[in-house]
């Protein structure tokens, strides 16, 4: 029997064999040839994966907070002014740190948890002042809300801003065309729909993001997240050239470029086609079941992952249940609501099987923390999407 559960939580998900076997290769020198090789293939298949052909692409350790953490470092002087379109804690979490590289924020939040703010607003608030930058969360993990990264893109480029985009819950799963749609930098972590275990900050920055870096006034006050220290590198490596800098994660470069050549194999419309077809599968089970989601719509909602509240008369004991029956979920993250939703990621390997898995799961763990509703009502209605897809 295997003892395995399926892990389905927003990250770290589950990982495909072959990307697990690269992680446990004899490690190569960080100099080696073929290893100079699969780095630079790495970066060259993130510009496709980003859909961002004149973007420069950096792959460093560290987690997603640190692909922010180098983002504002590098794009922030202080005084500058930055606005952020708050969907919940991972937009606090983005302001918070623009902050301490000394931007002035302005947060526009949105009208309730589970809401985003209009476009109209973000477009008045523009319109007050001369903004550096705008930051945007694509998906915000805490919420599952799925903002317009596209029509907010347009917004803050009309109006001068360089428009940024924490992609960690979204790059490779959720549809995002960086160079088409006007993003100057969109940034995230290895462990979500990129596919690799923990580890990597991967930032992609188009050329006015590039441009705003090199006229910088004053030197990047964070010396690890310095461009100027990992531009060489990375180049180096596109050109094929060893460079040191900091030992880079050997086998978690080699798991990406495995995972960055099975995206791209996929094909990226493919891929976000499937990423919205079992997300509509996963959703009308939800809704089946008689449980609300905390998006307030369909139109704010991620394609990546799922929060719904629990049903009257249960809680987050329910998750233990669920977990009895094979499959890892993740409990409730914004601090207002934390107790009361959990969370179910359903993106980058993920396959019909697995959703019906993880349905079938919730249905048990509910019958057994006692709620009541009609048994196989939320796998009937996923078999229905799935099936006309
Ligand atoms: N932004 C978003 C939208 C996230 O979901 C996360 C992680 N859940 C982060 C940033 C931070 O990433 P990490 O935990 O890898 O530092």
């Amino acid at each position: 029997m295997k003892d395995r559960k399926l892990l389905m939580i927003p990250g770290p998900i589950e990982f495909t064999p072959e990307v697990l076997r690269a992680m446990g290769m004899a490690t190569t020198s960080h100099m080696a040839p073929n290893f100079i090789e699969v780095f630079g293939q790495a970066l060259e298949r993130l510009r496709q994966v980003f859909l961002c052909p004149s973007g420069q692409p950096f792959v460093i350790a560290g987690s997603g907070t640190l692909a922010m953490d180098i983002t504002a470092a590098n794009l922030v002087e202080r005084g500058d002014k930055a606005l952020v379109v708050n969907t919940g804690y991972f937009s606090d979490r983005f302001a918070a740190i623009l902050e301490r590289y000394g931007a002035t924020v302005t947060q526009v939040r949105a009208p309730a948890i589970g809401d985003a703010p209009a476009l109209e607003e973000i477009e008045a608030t523009l319109k007050t002042d001369s903004y550096k930058l705008m930051a945007v969360t694509h998906v915000d993990t805490s919420t599952a809300v799925g903002v317009d990264v596209k029509g907010l893109a347009a917004l803050g480029r009309q109006y001068g801003a360089l428009v940024v985009v924490d992609g960690v819950c979204a790059v490779a799963g959720e549809e995002m065309r960086q160079e088409e749609w006007g993003i100057d930098l969109a940034l995230t972590a290895s462990q979500k729909a990129i596919g690799v275990p923990p580890g990597l900050a991967l930032v992609v920055a188009g050329p006015r993001a590039m441009d705003a870096f090199r006229q910088r006034k004053t030197a990047v006050s964070n010396y690890y997240a310095d461009w100027t220290q990992w531009l060489p590198i990375m180049e180096g490596c596109e050109s094929r050239q060893p460079r040191y800098f900091g030992t880079p994660p050997v086998n978690l470069i080699w798991a990406l470029n495995v995972s960055l050549g099975q995206i791209l194999d996929e094909g990226m419309e493919a891929r976000f086609a499937r990423h919205r077809r079992l997300s509509e599968a996963f959703k009308a089970a939800v809704t089946a079941l008689g449980l609300r989601q905390v998006p307030v719509s369909p139109d704010k909602t991620a394609t990546t992952m799922t929060a719904p509240y629990y049903p009257a008369g249960v809680d987050s004991k329910v998750l233990k249940h669920i977990e009895e029956a094979g499959v890892i979920l993740a409990g409730g993250l914004h601090p207002a609501i934390k107790d009361r939703y959990f969370r179910i990621g359903h993106m980058g390997a993920v396959s019909a099987s697995d959703i019906l898995a993880t349905v079938g799961a919730i249905e048990t763990g509910l019958a057994r923390a006692g709620y009541g509703f009609e048994a196989g009502v939320g796998l009937a209605a996923a078999q229905e999407v799935l099936r006309s897809a």
